[in-house]
């Protein structure tokens, strides 16, 4: 039996999801530092992107934008295609876009608009507010710069996953696992967490005991080459 999907309107989830991170354009902070000019979450050989199966149903229909991932769109990447998809959710499919010069916004998945954040769940099940996605430290000039994400950004994401969690058992699951799989890393790497909590401020989270540490956002960590901007 297929696993329990709750029909979403995917118009509305994506009108309802659509504020930018940030007030100004962030691809120009760090595609400079690409050697391919490409904002790295619209480089496929560094984020594939990642729908709903609803999702595609809606786009396949609307846009040519998107085509199903095949695995060969980032030339010379040795990796094997099998194992990124037999870590994708039976719910989701791996897609490719044109790029981010031929980019739709109104036709953006779910993945665009949430990137570079995921919900983050305690261990003692509550969705606490947004973390980031840890991989891409050195590259997204966002998570070096979390004082940037604007409050409708924060209120949108809060608000959609607010449903989608309470809604749907497998993303719930996944984002548990997901955020745990995050304590472990920090844990390993004797940090904090940054979190931005869904009421708002900046916090950095042990991520031993959960505990919360309220802070000002210039002691958050900036990585890469942002390291030393100003
Ligand atoms: S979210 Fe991060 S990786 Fe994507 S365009 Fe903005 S700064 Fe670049
Ligand atoms: S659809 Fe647009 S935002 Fe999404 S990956 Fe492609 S270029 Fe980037």
């Amino acid at each position: 039996m297929a696993p329990f999907a709750p029909r979403l309107d995917i118009r509305q989830f994506y009108d309802h999801f659509d504020a930018p991170v940030t007030a100004f354009d962030c691809g120009e902070k760090c595609a400079p530092h690409n050697p391919n000019g490409k904002p790295f979450c619209c480089d496929i050989c560094h984020a594939v992107p990642v729908a709903y199966r609803q999702e595609w149903d809606y786009l396949q229909g609307r846009t040519d934008l998107w085509h199903e991932w095949r695995g060969d769109e980032c030339a010379g990447d040795p990796s094997d295609p099998a194992e990124l998809r037999e870590q994708t959710p039976e719910h989701m499919l791996l897609l490719a876009c044109l790029g981010p010069a031929h980019c739709q916004r109104a036709y953006r998945a779910s993945s665009c608009r949430q990137f570079p954040f995921l919900p983050y769940i305690t261990a003692d099940d509550r969705f606490l507010g947004l973390v980031y996605e840890w991989d891409f430290e050195p590259l997204c000039w966002v998570i070096s710069h979390l004082e940037s994400v604007t409050e409708a950004y924060r209120r949108e994401f809060v608000a959609t996953y607010d449903v989608i969690l309470a809604q749907w058992p497998d993303e719930y699951e996944s984002y548990a696992a997901a955020s745990e799989e995050m304590r472990a890393h920090f844990a390993a790497q004797r940090r904090r967490i940054p979190l931005l909590h869904r009421r708002g401020g900046f916090y950095l989270l042990s991520p031993r005991s959960e505990r919360l540490e309220r802070v000002p956002p210039q002691r958050l960590p900036r990585f890469g080459p942002y390291h030393t901007e100003d």
